[in-house]
C-alpha cells in the first residue's frame, strides 16, 4: 500500500487534512491541494513526510488542467473540497448561493475526476471517494422522525448540492466498475470546522472522520463500490 499515492482536494484545513495525514501516516505519496499556494504549503510542512502540495482550485478549469499535468501517477483521488454557501435552514437560499455551491460541490468534483480519470485507469487499484453529508441523503430528509430533517442546519443549495454528489457517486461507481474502481461516498457527520458554523468542538473532531475516509481509501480489492456509508462504516440511505 505505501507505494500507492493519493490527492486530496481542500486538504489544506479540515476534515481534508485530516484525511491527509491518515494517508500520509499509512506511508502513502499524498497531494495536498490547495486553491492558496501559501495555505497549502503550510499543511505540507506540518503533514511532513510524503505530503506534496498541489495548488488546485476545483472551480478553476486552468488549475484542474495544470495540476492533472503535474501528478503522473494516481492511485486514489479524495473529493473533500466544499463549501456551504447561504447556509440557514431557511429556504430562502438564493440562486446565487445554489450556483456557487454548485460550482464547487458538484461540477468541481466532475471536473476533478474527469481530468484525474486517465491517470487513475493506469492504477492497479483505483479508489475515489467522494466526501458528501448526511443532509445529501434523501431518504433521511424524507423522514419526519429524524430530528435531522428539521434542523439539519444546511438550507437548500448545501443539501441539494450533496444529493447531486451522491448520484454522481452512483453513476461513477456504476460506470467505473468493469475497470476495477471503487468509487463512494462518505457522511463525515457534524464536525467543528471553518464549513460548520453550527458546530462546537465537542461535535466531534474532524480527525475521527478522516478515518472513515481513509477506510474507503484503501478498501482492499473484495470491497463495495457505489455506497454511502457514514465515518464510522454504518450505511447510509440514499
Ligand atoms: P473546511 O471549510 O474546513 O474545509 C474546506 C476545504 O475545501 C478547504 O481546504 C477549502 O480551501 C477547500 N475549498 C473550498 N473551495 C475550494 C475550491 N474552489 N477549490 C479547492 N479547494 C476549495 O470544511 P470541512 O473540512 O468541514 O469540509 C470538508 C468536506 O466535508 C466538505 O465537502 C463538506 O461539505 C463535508 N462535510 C463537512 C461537515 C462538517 O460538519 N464539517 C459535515 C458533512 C460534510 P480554503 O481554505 O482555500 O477555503
Amino acid at each position: 500500500m505505501n507505494d500507492s499515492t493519493a490527492l486530496v482536494t481542500g486538504a489544506n484545513k479540515g476534515i481534508g487534512k485530516e484525511i491527509a495525514r491518515l494517508l500520509v501516516a499509512e506511508g502513502l505519496t499524498v497531494y495536498v491541494g490547495s486553491r492558496d499556494a501559501g495555505r497549502g504549503q503550510r499543511a505540507v510542512d506540518e503533514l511532513g513526510g510524503g505530503a506534496r502540495l498541489l495548488v488546485l482550485d476545483v472551480t478553476d478549469a486552468d488549475s484542474i488542467a495544470a495540476a492533472a499535468r503535474q501528478v503522473t501517477a494516481l492511485d486514489i483521488l479524495v473529493n473533500n473540497a466544499g463549501i456551504m454557501a447561504g447556509g440557514s435552514a431557511a429556504p430562502e437560499d438564493d440562486l446565487d448561493d445554489l450556483r456557487r455551491t454548485y460550482e464547487t460541490n458538484v461540477f468541481g468534483v466532475l471536473a476533478v475526476t474527469n481530468a484525474f480519470l486517465p491517470t487513475l485507469r493506469r492504477s492497479s487499484r483505483p479508489r475515489i471517494v467522494n466526501i458528501s453529508s448526511g443532509t445529501g441523503s434523501l431518504t433521511w430528509s424524507a423522514d419526519p422522525d429524524r430530528e435531522f430533517a428539521a434542523h439539519a442546519g444546511a438550507g437548500a443549495a448545501y443539501r441539494s448540492s450533496k444529493s447531486a454528489l451522491n448520484a454522481l457517486t452512483l453513476f461513477y461507481a456504476q460506470s467505473l466498475a468493469p475497470e476495477g474502481f471503487k468509487v463512494n461516498a462518505l457522511a463525515p457527520g457534524l464536525r467543528a470546522t471553518d464549513l460548520n458554523e453550527r458546530a462546537a468542538a465537542s461535535d466531534g473532531d474532524p480527525a475521527e472522520a478522516a478515518r472513515g475516509a481513509v477506510d474507503l481509501a484503501l478498501l482492499p480489492e473484495d470491497g463495495p463500490t457505489g455506497r454511502f456509508v457514514s465515518w464510522d462504516g454504518t450505511g447510509v440511505p440514499w
